[in-house]
């Protein structure tokens, strides 16, 4: 099946085809690295990392851009604020959103370009639309001239004659109801801002606009029309819809083909803000003694267009809700055995009705809910085959279930982090380990099944498993 996708540009549910057959392209606005990013900003980001690993799982190559906005109004304020330079300013942050990113799990992106790096672009494309009579010079800044985009404001259905006459004054905060020229390149006197960010341009010294650098380092990577755009519901207005006003008017050329949004996540049912001082970092969680496995699986617990309340009650449910996937997987390892002869059991048709279960919800609009859904009636109804079967299942239909583990969890990526967070292994414990398992293999190797199945479990009951490979067997510490 097709996977069928929210696009916020027709406000439907469609069809999903790449472009390129087998080969998806995706923009994901990134942070702006003027601060640490709290829980709420990762939402968006793993959001946005289920939709990237379910498009490979459905068998897709994927090219995803995630731009780091490392020169905008905040990032030169707290720049002049400490005295530093942008990338003083900048890189420490740039380096503590990549060790949130890999402690939650998300993959890597292709590409994490840096505004600063693309300015002579940027400045280009200004050209192009000054060229165009889309854009108009105004002491020292260029500003777009929205009056003479006609499809200006379509993404955010923003209605005609609610667009103003003049321009905006800042190009932080505007709303709906007030839309006008929005700056693309900010020159003239500024002196709050020092000289933290000028760049030269034939309009004089200056530096670019938020919404420009985003135009810039899409289409520089992906080209233009490219698949999906995407960032949190915030965005729609002003900064996508002018996204689409800078690339479009430039080239004439569609942006992006699906535009899906994520909602925010609440804090104790209030919006998590930085400025109010109401939210959680990774590191503020992870100080409490949570896990990342916790906090990725409650930031993936509902659909990405729904709100999603974070509470710490609902973290501590989360890491129980880690907890039976691990314990599933250390049954499932320990009960497998090579005993010729035990009677089969229903885990292969479990399996299968689990992972057509998982991708249909999924195709549907990434609906995680159901997806979690499916993946907890193979955990009950899997802990059932067990239960019957006395923790000892043909090797066989003991895989099939472990592989529909494992493929589900490439997509929600918590069994993985849950591993990754075991704890190092004591040298007396490891000596332990190594010399049950070659007494194993001696059993496995005479054939005393029983044997080698009692000693699994002897393992499995200090938390150990087993698995065999053509090469041998291999264990980990489960928990
Ligand atoms: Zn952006």
């Amino acid at each position: 099946m097709a996977v069928r996708l929210y696009n916020t540009l027709s406000r439907r549910v469609e069809d999903f085809q790449p472009l390129k057959q087998g080969r998806v392209t995706m923009y994901t606005c990134g942070p702006t690295v003027y601060d640490t990013a709290h829980v709420g900003n990762f939402r968006t980001f793993l959001f946005e990392d289920i939709l990237r690993r379910f498009l490979r799982w459905k068998g897709y190559e994927v090219v995803q851009v995630r731009n780091l906005t490392d020169v905008d109004d905040r990032t030169i304020h707290a720049a002049v604020a400490k005295g530093v330079s942008l990338r003083e300013l900048t890189d420490p942050f740039i380096d503590a959103f990549f060790s949130d990113h890999d402690r939650l799990g998300l993959e890597r992106a292709e590409h994490y370009p840096r505004a600063t790096d693309y300015v002579p672009q940027m400045v280009k494309l200004v050209e192009q639309l000054v060229e165009r009579g889309l854009a108009y010079e105004a002491d020292g800044s260029v500003y777009f001239d929205i009056s003479e985009f006609p499809s200006y404001g379509e993404l955010a259905q923003l209605d005609r004659a609610s667009l103003r006459e003049g321009r905006e004054t800042g190009d932080a905060a505007y709303d709906r109801e007030d839309a006008r020229d929005f700056v693309l390149w900010k020159g003239g006197e500024r002196p709050e801002e020092g000289d933290v960010a000028t760049w030269d341009s034939p309009w004089g010294s200056g530096r670019p606009g938020w919404h420009l650098e985003c135009s810039v380092m899409a289409t520089e990577h992906l080209g233009q029309p490219f698949d999906i755009h995407s960032g949190g519901v915030d965005l729609i207005f002003p900064h996508h819809t002018n996204e689409i006003a800078q690339a479009e008017g430039a080239t004439g050329e569609p942006f992006a083909r699906f535009w899906l949004h994520a909602k925010h996540a609440l804090l104790d049912g209030r919006k998590m803000s930085k400025s109010e001082n109401h939210y959680y970092t990774v590191d503020d969680l992870v100080g409490k003694g949570y896990r990342a496995s916790a906090i990725r699986r409650l930031l993936i617990s509902g659909h990405y267009r729904a709100e999603l309340n974070f509470t710490l009650a609902g973290l501590d449910d989360a890491a129980r809700s880690v907890e039976r996937l691990v314990e599933l997987r250390r049954r499932l390892t320990a009960s497998r055995s090579d005993q010729p002869g035990l009677p089969p059991t229903r885990l292969p048709e479990l399996a299968a009705r689990a992972l057509e279960a998982f991708e249909a919800a999924l195709d549907d609009d990434l609906n995680i809910a159901e997806g979690w859904g499916a993946l907890f009636v193979l955990v009950r109804e899997a802990n059932g085959e067990l239960d019957g079967a006395g923790e000892r299942v043909p090797a066989a239909d003991a895989d099939t279930a472990l592989d529909a583990l494992a493929s589900i969890d490439s997509v929600f990526g918590v069994l993985a982090l849950a591993e990754r967070e075991e704890v190092a292994v004591p040298e007396a414990l490891r000596a332990w380990i190594e010399d049950r398992l070659a007494e194993r293999a001696m059993a496995r190797t005479e054939r005393d099944y029983a044997r080698a199945d009692a000693i699994r479990g002897e393992l499995a009951e200090r938390g150990i498993e087993v698995e065999d490979t053509p090469s041998g067997s291999r264990w980990r510490l489960a928990r």
